[in-house]
C-alpha cells in the first residue's frame, strides 16, 4: 500500500497536467489521489480533498455515481460512463478500475471530461433537424434519402404515404422492392447509381409510378448525390411531385390535336406530319409509300334520308374497316367530311395498296344497318406510289386526288392508280 501510494504520488505531476479533473478513489469511495484540474473544478485543495468520500467533494451528490456503484461492489470491473451536471456544467465521467500491486483492493480513477459545449451543438443540431423534418413533412413534395447501397434513410410523410407506409421513419433500412413500385424499382435504383456514381443530379424527368392501390400516376423527379465534409458522395436525395393530372390533360390536349373527334382517327394536320415523317424514313431506308385518297359514294343522301346522326355513324364504321384492312404501321386518317387517306408504309411496290384497297372498296359496298336503317354506300380511291409518282408528300396528295377524281369521273367504287397524263 505504501509503495503504491508513492508510485501515485510521483504520477501525480503527471496528472496536473492534463487539464481535464481526474480523481482517483478506493473501494471505499475515499479520494486518494487529485489532480490540479479536480481542485479548481471542486474549489477546494488536495491536502482538504484526499480521504472523503469523493461526492463531498466533486462532483458533488448523496453517494457515488450509479455505474460506478456496482463496481465497488465487486459486481464488474469494466470501465464506467456516467453523465452527471454540475449547475450549469455537464460532464462524461469515465471512470477505469485498476488494482494495486497485491491486486487486493482495486482504486478507481476518473476522467471528468466537460461536455458543456457540446452538449448545446448537439442540442442546437437535434432542434434544427426537428425544424427540417417539420418543413419536410409540410412542404408539398415528396421527399427521400438513400445511403450507397441504396437503402432509405430517411423521407417525408408524403413519400412515405406514397409508399405505402404512414411515416418517414418506417423507411429506413428499407430499399425500392418494399415498397408499392416494386415493378418500377429496377429503373429508379438505375437512376439513383447513375447520379452517385457520375455526381451528377438528374434533373426534373418524368416517370410512371405505381400506387399502394395499384394505380398508376405520373411523377417528376429531380435527384441529386449526398456529400460528406469530404465531397464524397455518400448517397442520394430524390424529390418529385405528381404531374398525373397535367400529364393527362397534356395527353387530352394532344388527342384533341392530332385526332380526328367523330372516327379517333388521325386528323389531317397529323396526318401530313407523319406522311412527312415517313417520305424521310423511306428516302433513307429506299421504301416505298402508297398513298390512297378515299371519298364515300352518294354519302350525301345518308345524311338526308336518315339524318346526320345516321351519317355519323356510317362515318365511324367506315373507320373502323379502313384500319381493319391495313396494317398497324400504316396511316388511317379522316381529312375532313366524308374524305379519308391512308398512307401504306413499304407495300410493295404498290401490290399491297391494290389488296388493300380492293378489300376496302368490297366490305363498304355492303349494306350497313346504323340507327336500325339499312344504307348503301361506296367508296372511291386514288392511289399514288413515292417515289414512283412524286418525290414529296404535296405533289403525291395532289396525284392521289386527281386519281381519285378519275375514278368518280368514271363510275365510283373503284381503284385508280395515278398516271402522269392525269395532271396533263
Ligand atoms: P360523291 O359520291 O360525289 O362523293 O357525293 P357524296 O354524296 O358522298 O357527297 P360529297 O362527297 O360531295 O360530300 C360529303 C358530304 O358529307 C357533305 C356533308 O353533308 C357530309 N358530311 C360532311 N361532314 C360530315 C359529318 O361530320 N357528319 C355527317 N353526318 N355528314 C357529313
Ligand atoms: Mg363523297
Amino acid at each position: 500500500m505504501q509503495d503504491d501510494q508513492a508510485k501515485l504520488k510521483s504520477a501525480q505531476e503527471t496528472f496536473n497536467r492534463i487539464e481535464d479533473p481526474v480523481f482517483i478513489h478506493d473501494l471505499d469511495y475515499r479520494l486518494v489521489l487529485v489532480n490540479d484540474a479536480y481542485c479548481r473544478a471542486a474549489e477546494t485543495n488536495e491536502e482538504a480533498a484526499l480521504g472523503k468520500f469523493y461526492w463531498e467533494v466533486f462532483p458533488p451528490g448523496d453517494g457515488p455515481l450509479p455505474e460506478c456503484k456496482s463496481v465497488a461492489n465487486g459486481e464488474s470491473h469494466k470501465p464506467a460512463r456516467d453523465e452527471i451536471a454540475v449547475g450549469d456544467e455537464r460532464y462524461i465521467s469515465n471512470s477505469y478500475p485498476f488494482r494495486d500491486s497485491n491486486a487486493s483492493s482495486p482504486w478507481y480513477l476518473h476522467i471528468l471530461a466537460e461536455i458543456t459545449g457540446s452538449t448545446m451543438v448537439d442540442e442546437e443540431l437535434n432542434n434544427a433537424n426537428k425544424l427540417l423534418q417539420t418543413v419536410i413533412n409540410h412542404v408539398p413534395v415528396r421527399i427521400f434519402w438513400k445511403d450507397r447501397d441504396l437503402r432509405f434513410l430517411g423521407a417525408n410523410t408524403l413519400f412515405a404515404k406514397d409508399a405505402g407506409y404512414s411515416e418517414g421513419r418506417e423507411l429506413i433500412g428499407k430499399s425500392d422492392l418494399d415498397m408499392a413500385w416494386r415493378e418500377q424499382a429496377a429503373a429508379y435504383r438505375s437512376d439513383d447509381t447513375e447520379v452517385m456514381e457520375s455526381g451528377i443530379p438528374k434533373l426534373e424527368y418524368d416517370e410512371r409510378q405505381t400506387t399502394p392501390a395499384g394505380n398508376e400516376i405520373w411523377v417528376r423527379t429531380s435527384k441529386v448525390p449526398l456529400r460528406d465534409h469530404d465531397d464524397s458522395v455518400i448517397g442520394m436525395l430524390g424529390i418529385y411531385y405528381d404531374i398525373t393530372d397535367r400529364k393527362r390533360t397534356e395527353d387530352d390536349m394532344l388527342r384533341l390535336a392530332t385526332t380526328d373527334q367523330l372516327t379517333g382517327l388521325t386528323n389531317r394536320h397529323q396526318f401530313n406530319l407523319r406522311a412527312q415523317q415517313y417520305l424521310r424514313l423511306a428516302e433513307r431506308e429506299n421504301n416505298v409509300l402508297a398513298l390512297m385518297m378515299l371519298d364515300l359514294d352518294k354519302f350525301k343522301p345518308v345524311n338526308d334520308k336518315f339524318g346526320h346522326q345516321a351519317g355519323d355513324a356510317v362515318l365511324k364504321i367506315v373507320a373502323e374497316v379502313l384500319k381493319k384492312h391495313t396494317r398497324e404501321t400504316d396511316v388511317v386518317a379522316r381529312l375532313g367530311g366524308d374524305e379519308f387517306a391512308i398512307l401504306l408504309v413499304n407495300p410493295q411496290d404498290g401490290a399491297n395498296a391494290e389488296i388493300s384497297a380492293q378489300n376496302i372498296i368490297d366490305e363498304i359496298k355492303k349494306p350497313i344497318t346504323v340507327l336500325g336503317y339499312e344504307v348503301q354506300i361506296g367508296i372511291s380511291i386514288g392511289i399514288a406510289v413515292y417515289p414512283k409518282d412524286a418525290t414529296d408528300i404535296k405533289t403525291l396528295l395532289k396525284h392521289a386526288d386527281e386519281a381519285l377524281y378519275k375514278t368518280k369521273e368514271t363510275g365510283r367504287g373503284r381503284y385508280t392508280f395515278y398516271r402522269a397524263e392525269m395532271s396533263a
